[in-house]
């Protein structure tokens, strides 16, 4: 992910090497490009607007600094930039001061929820913490029983639907996997829940349900960081019908352009709290703004 974008921004501060002072043509030119390479790698048209006027007032009003020629100045500038619109600082999840976390996560069907509901639940339990993970993705066949595998690979306990506790009803299930999870003494639950391959009401609504009927701590929203331009439109859809308190990016070692990842945070104000790089178990890690931008500009 990012290598166009990456070769395109060293060329664009290869012409400002060897400059003694940016005139505002240069800053005009170097802007242009970026702004190019950034729609290019799929970013949205909003974000980028705002991204370049930032950098040119910066670049425009820089003091001439002892330590750093033009080119790095510029680079720096971009930097900071890049940072604050994946965030800033690092986000980390919210714990409930009482009783068990709940965890939901919703996203489009194929988005990676439930690879990474194992991931998470691998991941809290390296954090000292007892997950459960509640499978109420009704909705594609397999999904429960993928649930428990990627359970089983984690070492994780799975909450799966019995006859009689709710079989054919995600509400049903999620309620009754939280109060497993309190009798059980787990302090984490992360609650699987179904996606459509498009945004659809019918989804929007069992998601709002489920949100209601267990109080989250934190929503999370899975997507796919290779979806392009569809990452507007899909995050604006989850935002406004299930809400969510954080983001997770998924696969983000595909080779798309990996626009959504830079969008999604200006699009949603919400932050990103997770990567998932790849499909193994342990390829996924919290976010950090700081650390994503450096891997861009590298
Ligand atoms: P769900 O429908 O949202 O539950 O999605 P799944 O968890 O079933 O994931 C859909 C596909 O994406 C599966 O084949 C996963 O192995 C794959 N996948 C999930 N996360 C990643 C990732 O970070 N990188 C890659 N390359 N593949 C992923």
């Amino acid at each position: 992910m990012f290598d166009t974008l990456q070769d395109r921004l060293q060329s664009a501060f290869k012409n400002l090497r060897g400059k003694g002072r940016l005139s505002e043509a240069d800053i005009d030119a170097v802007a242009r490009e970026i702004r190019v390479a950034l729609l290019d790698a799929d970013v949205a048209v909003s974000v980028v607007r705002d991204f370049i006027a930032r950098i040119k007032e910066r670049a425009l009003g820089a003091e001439v600094s002892q330590s750093l020629n033009p080119a790095q100045q510029v680079i720096k500038i971009v930097n900071d930039e890049l940072i604050q619109i994946l965030g800033g600082e690092t986000r980390r999840i919210r714990y409930a001061k009482n009783g068990p976390t709940v965890i939901m996560l919703a996203g489009l069907q194929g988005a990676g929820k439930t690879t990474l509901a194992g991931k998470l639940g691998l991941w809290l339990k390296e954090q000292g913490k007892s997950p459960m993970l509640v499978a109420a993705d009704l909705q594609r066949p397999n999904a429960v029983t993928q649930l428990q595998v990627v359970g089983e690979q984690a070492g994780v306990t799975v909450y799966a639907p019995q006859p009689g506790n709710g079989v054919g009803d995600p509400v049903q299930v999620a309620t009754a996997g939280l109060a497993e999870a309190r009798r059980t003494l787990h302090d984490v639950v992360v609650v699987d829940t179904a996606g459509r391959l498009g945004i659809d009401a019918e989804l929007m609504q069992q998601a709002a349900d489920i949100r209601a009927a267990v109080d989250p701590d934190e929503v999370l929203f899975v997507i796919d960081a290779m979806i392009g331009q569809d990452a507007v439109v899909t995050a604006e859809a989850f935002l406004e019908g299930v809400d969510f308190t954080g983001v997770v990016l998924t696969k983000l070692d595909g080779d798309a352009r990996g626009g959504a990842a830079l969008s999604v945070r200006s699009i949603t104000g919400r932050p990103i709290m997770f990567a998932s790089t790849g499909e193994k178990l342990t390829d996924f890690d919290a976010f950090h703004p700081d650390r994503m931008a450096g891997r861009i500009l590298d």
